[in-house]
């Protein structure tokens, strides 16, 4: 383990994993021409120059440079970030020694690594600018694209500073400054003298622990940096390459745990590496194909997984809730060449529909009104997508208008005022008791080898499983949609096929005995306004097995959703 950070062999490591990444690492370098090299690449709007240990600058980003970002928790209000009052004295310069802990151990760190400038959120955007913000928003995934390196400090506050040297919660052996937990071994040295050799317990380190990682601002900021080091309880580099960790021993994994956004940020720098050479299959055409559909099921997958580890992190100002994962709305659209639409990608736009929030029924909801109900974003609870069917299933529904308002008309990805979905579909309701009895069941125990539903019911086992949701009653008139289906065999004989081209096999089955596992909304009328067929969504169901399913298109109805 690595307790001095700060210390010169520490930075002549940190300087050396940079240069070896931008040096000899071609898988992160971004595909742009932009990229960031030791000549430079171009500079953000706005960045600090360092013009020595104590003077800082804020300067325009015209002329090509390098810059680091730093990636941290604000733990509290930033009363030092750049304002339209403030610009014009941050602009004639100010002193490093007036910043928080981790912003002058940025400062450092930087300085240390021989690059000019800094890219701080607060005080590179005027903060109470919303025209500017919108601006910066827009431009954040190629700030993180190109910068030379991304700092992320660990800590839950700008206080807390990383640079430091750490206790490691034990004395120190005696005059040596190391700590007692390491067993000291001495040893015969080639030369033949006595030296030592320190031995640990190995320390189990998971990066999702750290305060950084329970952020929901800093979670596209990891997976959109090519280059990230973070400093926590381990000094750790993370870039699209390779994994290191300084000193101590090498963990067989950096996290325990799922969420650490390493395999999204793999799977994202993939699908960009390949959506420069795929052919335009045009939206609402990702069914094409068994080669093409199985890539899409798992590029979509990633995207559903991004948002399910977004949703679990925790957001000071509700309304953030879509700006915070914009960035990365954004490089998933475009690798994928589909819309985005509150939260949600066009292209798999019923599936996308089908998140839940199991293992609750009952969900809070913001003060203030933030996205369509059936918009993740209009939730405050975790969110998943563990009970997706695949992409092969049978789609009986069909979205017929998708209204939407971002709140910047030319930036789609953040906030949005309005935004409703018409979808014309199957619609069923029955006995109000046995369709809430229905519901609960289905919230009541986790999806089969789902390792994220199991996980949550074991952090948090008084949310989930057997016993919630008691209390929760559907409201009358609510209605099931359907939105998919999977067909599956009546006949043990035979395998049921796809859904889509197992007509012939089943051929002597009449649609009354047909069986599917059924997937839709849950929706509830708006007060006065139900009879046009406008509602709201309330929940989701999943394979919900209904013999004869093919005859409820019968019971087809377009409803308005908002
Ligand atoms: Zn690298």
């Amino acid at each position: 383990m690595n307790i001095d950070p700060g210390s010169s062999i520490s930075i002549e490591i940190a300087n050396k994993w940079v240069v070896d990444c931008i040096e000899n690492h071609k898988d992160c370098r971004p595909p742009s021409k932009t990229t960031a090299t030791q000549e430079g690449t171009i500079l953000p709007t706005r960045v600090i120059r360092i013009l020595n240990n104590d003077d800082l600058r804020l300067v325009s980003g015209a002329s090509p440079g390098r810059y680091t970002i730093l990636s941290y928790c604000w733990g509290r209000p930033q009363e030092f970030a750049t304002t339209i009052d403030t610009i014009k004295s941050s602009r004639a310069g100010f002193k490093t020694h007036q910043l928080p802990k981790t912003l002058r151990d940025a400062v450092e760190l930087t300085r240390s690594l021989g690059v000019e400038y800094l890219w701080i959120d607060a005080l590179c955007i005027i903060q109470d600018s919303p025209d500017d913000k919108e601006i910066e928003l827009q431009e954040m995934p190629s700030y993180y694209r190109n910068a030379y390196l991304t700092i992320c400090a660990g800590g839950s506050s700008c206080d807390d500073g990383f640079l430091t040297t750490k206790s490691a919660h034990c004395d120190d052996h005696l005059g040596m400054g190391i700590p007692r937990d390491l067993l000291n071994i001495p040893y015969f040295a080639p030369n033949g003298e006595i030296d030592d050799i320190f031995f640990r317990e190995e320390n189990p380190y998971s990066l999702s622990d750290e305060p950084v990682s329970k952020r929901a601002w800093t979670f596209q900021e990891r997976i959109l940096s090519p280059r990230v080091l973070t400093y926590g309880g381990r000094m750790l580099w993370q870039c699209t390459t390779t994994q290191k960790s300084a000193g101590g021993v090498q963990d067989r994994s950096f996290d325990t745990r799922s969420t650490s956004g390493r395999e999204i940020k793999l799977g994202l720098a993939e699908m960009q590496k390949h959506s420069a050479q795929m052919t335009v299959k045009g939206k609402n055409n990702v069914k094409t194909g068994t080669k093409s559909q199985l890539k899409a099921a798992r590029d979509y997958s990633l995207w559903y997984n991004a948002v399910e580890e977004f949703c679990e992190r925790d957001i000071t100002f509700p309304q953030d809730k879509l700006p915070a994962i914009a960035a990365l709305a954004k490089e998933f659209a475009s690798a994928l060449k589909d819309e985005y639409v509150a939260g949600l990608l066009k292209a798999d736009f019923l599936r996308g529909l089908l998140w839940s929030t199991w293992p609750n029924l009952d969900v809070q909801k913001p003060n203030k009104w933030r996205a369509p109900t059936w918009s993740w974003a209009s939730v405050e609870c975790s969110i998943t997508y563990s009970r997706l069917p695949p992409l092969s299933a049978t789609e009986l529904a069909k979205i017929t208008k998708i209204e939407y308002t971002p709140t910047s008309g030319s930036f789609p990805y953040g906030e949005v005022t309005a935004g409703a979905v018409e979808i014309q579909a199957p619609v069923f309701s029955f006995d109000l008791e046995v369709m809430t009895d229905t519901l609960r069941k289905q919230y009541m125990m986790p999806a089969p080898q789902d390792s994220m539903e199991w996980r949550k019911l074991m952090l948090n086992p008084a949310k989930g499983g057997l016993g919630s949701n008691e209390d929760w009653k559907l409201k009358v008139d609510s209605i099931f949609l359907i939105l998919l289906a999977e067909p599956i065999s009546t006949d043990p004989d035979e395998d049921g096929g796809n859904g889509e081209n197992g007509d012939d096999d089943v051929d002597e089955i009449s649609d009354d005995e047909k069986i599917g596992l059924l997937h839709g909304l849950v929706l509830t009328p708006i007060e006065g306004e139900g009879e046009d067929g406008t509602y709201e969504r309330v929940s989701s169901f999943s394979n919900l097995r209904v013999k004869g399913y093919l005859n409820l298109r019968k019971q087809e109805k377009t409803v308005r959703i908002v």
